[in-house]
């Protein structure tokens, strides 16, 4: 099946084919179409003498499937490359900003509705990275789908080789205690890494033939149609829509020692990271006190193997809802230290094993022994490139304009996971509303008779 793009250089007007099945490409004048099509008729005489292929282009028959699959994967960067910076491109159909569950996700749907998605999935930068809040977790045990087993000898044969690399080291210990079958013995046998889950997501997706860049989207300009997604480097790339899947980003206090202990005992999400066994039968602390803070800590304090769950308040009263409040207050595990912050997160270099805090009013220093310290003090949703060109929400996340539709107030823009959420923040769910803004992208495209 051919992919077809338009493309001006100086005063002549050309047509790309890009292969799906084979990877290769072809260029013809308009009106043309490529020799070898293997859609639409082939019949043309006029093939042979109005299409030529691309120097850098190739086609590939006489290959298996499997083979090329492999070829395909073996050249996906060069497409890439060739995608960002091959002639101005007319506008795409849609350009997904974000490469976590709900940016694979809309991705693997756009690609199969044959909408050709371009993905752009961010680059390393302080607080974010590509493939998401996921990236940075270890264990994911309540994403369905992955029941304890022998994952990375399945991650290792979907995940093209050329991003093993990316693989976390293979966690040393035998997940599930049971030992209900034979299975139990092979090892490595444990929950699915977060960066493993992400890199099936992302294989998922170019399996189809999504396009991928490496590059930040540093802006959108709405003023005109088709829209414009600006990357901080290259040409603006025209697109009928956008789909926003950039999450949101947790907060934590800023300290060094912090920095040190993530995933070795510091982290910012109870429900994914308390039943592990960095945490298991070990005294926790959790800081902060909205909403989130008392959820954390009484997650935590529900576990079988829960001890002690101190909360960290730096004031003399909590931000969280009264009924919420009171569930803190009242549960047996649960012991709230006022008016208190934390100094320092100790730890013997592998693990955490207290905290030093300080009274904020008599600044008195103590040290708590803990395994542990959820933070819960906020997330900042990362909306900041956008300029304020979408309607947010009272507490700075992209308002769906729709009850249970992923369309933003500006038409064509959709917006889906954790970006748009501020209340339940799972990976399912930010997987689910990426599928959501696919199909919303769909339905818009065929609604404007945009093919
Ligand atoms: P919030 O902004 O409501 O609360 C953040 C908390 O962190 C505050 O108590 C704040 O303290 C504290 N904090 C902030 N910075 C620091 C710091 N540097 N050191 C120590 N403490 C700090 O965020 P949440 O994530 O809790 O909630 C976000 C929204 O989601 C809220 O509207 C909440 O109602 C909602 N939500 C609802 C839930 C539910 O209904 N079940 C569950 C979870 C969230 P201070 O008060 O002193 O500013």
């Amino acid at each position: 099946m051919w992919f077809k793009s338009v493309q001006r250089s100086g005063d002549s007007t050309w047509v790309r084919y890009f292969n799906r099945r084979s990877g290769g490409t072809e260029r013809c004048e308009q009106g043309a179409r490529p020799r070898h099509s293997t859609v639409g008729p082939s019949n043309s005489a006029d093939f042979a003498s109005h299409c030529h292929r691309q120097s850098i282009g190739f086609i590939i028959f006489g290959f298996n499937k499997y083979q090329r699959l492999m070829i395909n994967r073996a050249t996906r960067s060069r497409i890439d490359w060739r995608f960002q910076i091959g002639g101005d491109i007319l506008a795409e159909k849609v350009v997904i900003i974000g490469s976590g569950p709900a940016g694979w996700s809309a991705a693997i749907y756009a690609a199969r509705a044959s909408l050709a998605p371009l993905v752009f999935e961010g680059t390393f930068q302080p607080e974010m990275i590509p493939l998401g809040q996921l990236a940075y977790t270890t264990e994911v045990e309540n994403y369905p789908g992955f029941p304890f087993g022998n994952i990375r000898s399945f991650v290792e044969s979907a995940v093209s080789k050329d991003r093993h690399w990316n693989l976390p080291p293979i966690p040393n210990h035998l997940k599930d205690p049971k030992k209900r079958n034979s299975l139990e013995d092979i090892a490595p046998h444990y929950a699915v890494q977060g960066v493993e889950l992400m890199e099936l997501m992302k294989q998922q997706a170019l399996n189809f033939d999504t396009r991928v860049v490496e590059d930040d989207i540093v802006d959108i300009d709405i003023s005109s149609r088709p829209l414009k997604v600006i990357p901080s480097k290259g040409e603006p790339i025209e697109t009928h829509a956008i789909i926003v899947a950039t999450g949101a980003r947790a907060n934590y206090l800023g300290l060094p020692s912090e920095e040190a202990y993530k995933n070795k005992g510091v982290s910012a999400c109870a429900v994914c990271d308390g039943a592990l066994p960095t945490f298991v039968g070990k005294p926790l602390a959790v800081v902060g006190a909205g909403d989130s803070a008392v959820e954390e800590a009484t997650y935590l304090a529900n576990l079988k193997s829960a001890v002690k769950v101190s909360m960290i308040v730096r004031r003399d009263q909590m931000r969280a809802s009264k009924i919420m409040q009171d569930r803190a207050l009242n549960h047996p595990k649960i012991d709230v230290i006022w008016n208190t912050v934390v100094e320092e997160v100790l730890g013997d270099g592998n693990v955490v094993t207290g905290l030093k805090l300080k009274n904020t009013q008599n600044g008195s220093l103590r040290e708590l022994a803990v395994g542990g310290m959820f933070v819960a003090i906020g997330h900042t949703p990362n909306t900041g490139f956008l300029g304020g060109k979408l309607a947010l929400n009272e507490k700075g996340y992209i308002q769906w304009s729709l009850p249970f539709r992923t369309n933003t107030n500006v038409d064509g823009v959709f917006a889906a996971g954790d970006v748009a959420d501020d209340y339940y923040r799972q990976a399912v769910t930010s997987a689910g509303t990426g599928c959501m803004a696919a199909l919303d992208v769909e339905r818009w495209l065929a609604e404007k008779g945009i093919e």
